[in-house]
């Protein structure tokens, strides 16, 4: 049995190998280090703005497969992209009795979950040949249950001691199968959770996911020119700032690797040299601001309710939120006062259902007023550093009235890592500009 301490798992997105010379560069990584021993890999990504992504050509030519119409020239094209890769390494392999398999594979109606996983499975076996390493197809351990929900408990059980025997391998991302062996895709972006699983099957000291960016920006970088970036960052901030990793991590990367305290690193393969951003469970690591990062989302709409005396209403706040329930409408959000009490909700999904919810709201519990409020923002300033500092609401309020901002809302989580602030739309950026100079470019601390 080999040794299965130190062990880094390194995964790497479709950019990151979208042609020959990203797998070099993802090759050269690999191969500086030793412990870098598990390798999932992605799809080839888009080489050039309007690319196309493999998993988007395996998904169209499918439907076309589906429904009986000739796919042989979308096919072609994907076989076009890698054999390409195959010769510019000078790889002594041939897909051909994989191309061959996938497209009858096709004709037969093999599921769209299937189709789409086989860029990844074809990626990892080249990538498998170039760095000579094993090939593990995760069909046979990443599992599902038969409700189609992942099952980690089953997948660990499975994966840890095949991957105890091994000394190197390239798994493809994105895909397990179901119960009755039929593949199943995580959601997209899911290679991300594949290499979080992977690392926690093997008790990975460190899971590096390369992507094209060196890691989070404390804020947008189409709002702030070149923000600073985010060196540590917890779990838990992470998650209040749900909003700005998206794109760059899967939202489900996080729970395989967060119990078993292993870090993520984010990294970029164009720009090894950098360290990028590090996703611990705690950070004892003073953060070199008060503030971590600065998320926010646009569109939002408040359904304020006003009550008399709604405070000791018994079930008010219930059967507010039954009506939104019944209509199947989520919220982000719901600050109250005293007699006031407003649910924040996304303004696309409101419009379809707003008169049946605010007539629900009337029947259930009779208020006073009851309005609708559209083209809200949220902003989420969000830092472990908050809870030593204090004056920081203070600050971001200065900072807002400053920049002649009005503050329509405010909510400081319990954990005191975030406030959340709203405004109106049009205020959104210059809130986000604001506040990022006051913490960032001015802080003396
Ligand atoms: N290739 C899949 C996608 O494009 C999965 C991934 O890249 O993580 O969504």
């Amino acid at each position: 049995m080999s040794n299965m301490s130190n062990i880094k798992v390194v995964k790497f997105g479709g950019s990151s190998l979208a042609d020959a010379g990203q797998f070099r560069k993802a090759a050269d990584i690999v191969l500086a280090d030793p412990n870098r021993r598990f390798v999932v890999a992605s799809a080839p990504g888009k080489r050039f703005k309007e690319d196309i992504k493999i998993t988007d050509m395996l998904y169209a030519c499918y439907d076309k497969a589906a429904k009986g119409e000739d796919f042989t020239d979308d096919f072609s094209a994907i076989e076009n992209r890698y054999n390409e890769i195959i010769s510019e390494l000078g790889l002594d392999i041939s897909l051909a009795g994989e191309f061959e398999r996938i497209k009858s594979a096709f004709a037969h109606m093999a599921g769209r979950d299937y189709a789409a996983s086989r860029g990844e499975y074809l990626n990892s076996k080249v990538l498998a040949a170039f760095l000579d390493f094993e090939f593990i197809d995760p069909a046979g351990y990443v599992k599902f249950g038969e409700n189609g929900v992942f099952d980690l408990d089953k997948t660990i059980s499975l994966l840890r001691p095949r991957l105890e025997k091994c000394e190197h391998a390239v798994i493809p991302g994105f895909y397990g199968s179901m119960p009755n062996d039929t593949i199943r895709t995580f959601s997209r972006g899911g290679s991300d959770v594949t290499g979080s699983i992977v690392a926690r099957a093997v008790k990975a000291e460190l899971y590096e996911n390369w992507t094209d960016v060196s890691g989070f920006l404390i804020c947008d970088p189409r709002i702030v020119d070149d923000p600073a970036p985010i060196t540590t960052i917890t779990y838990r901030e992470l998650r209040e700032l749900a909003y700005m990793g998206a794109g760059v991590l899967h939202e489900d990367a996080i729970f395989p690797v967060r119990t078993a305290g292993i870090p993520i690193n984010i990294r970029n393969t164009n720009r090894p040299e950098d360290r990028g951003t590090m996703i611990v469970a705690e950070s004892s690591e003073a953060s070199k601001y008060v503030i971590t990062g600065i998320a926010g989302k646009k569109g939002l709409s408040a359904i304020n309710i006003e009550k008399d005396m709604m405070n000791s209403e018994l079930g008010f706040g219930r059967n507010v939120l039954r009506s939104l329930e019944k209509n199947g409408l989520n919220f982000e959000h719901m600050p109250s006062g005293i007699d006031t009490m407003s649910v924040i909700v996304g303004t696309e999904a409101l419009k379809p259902v707003q008169q049946q919810v605010l007539d629900e709201i009337t029947f259930r519990v009779h208020p006073d007023h009851l309005e609708v409020e559209d083209n809200l923002s949220l902003i989420a300033v969000v830092g472990r550093g908050m809870r030593k500092a204090r004056g920081t609401a203070g600050r971001i309020f200065s900072a807002l009235a400053h920049a002649k901002i009005n503050v329509k809302m405010i909510d400081q989580g319990s954990s005191e890592l975030n406030i959340i602030i709203g405004v109106s739309d049009e205020d959104f950026e210059a809130a986000i500009k604001a506040i990022y100079e006051i913490f960032v470019l001015t802080e003396v601390r």
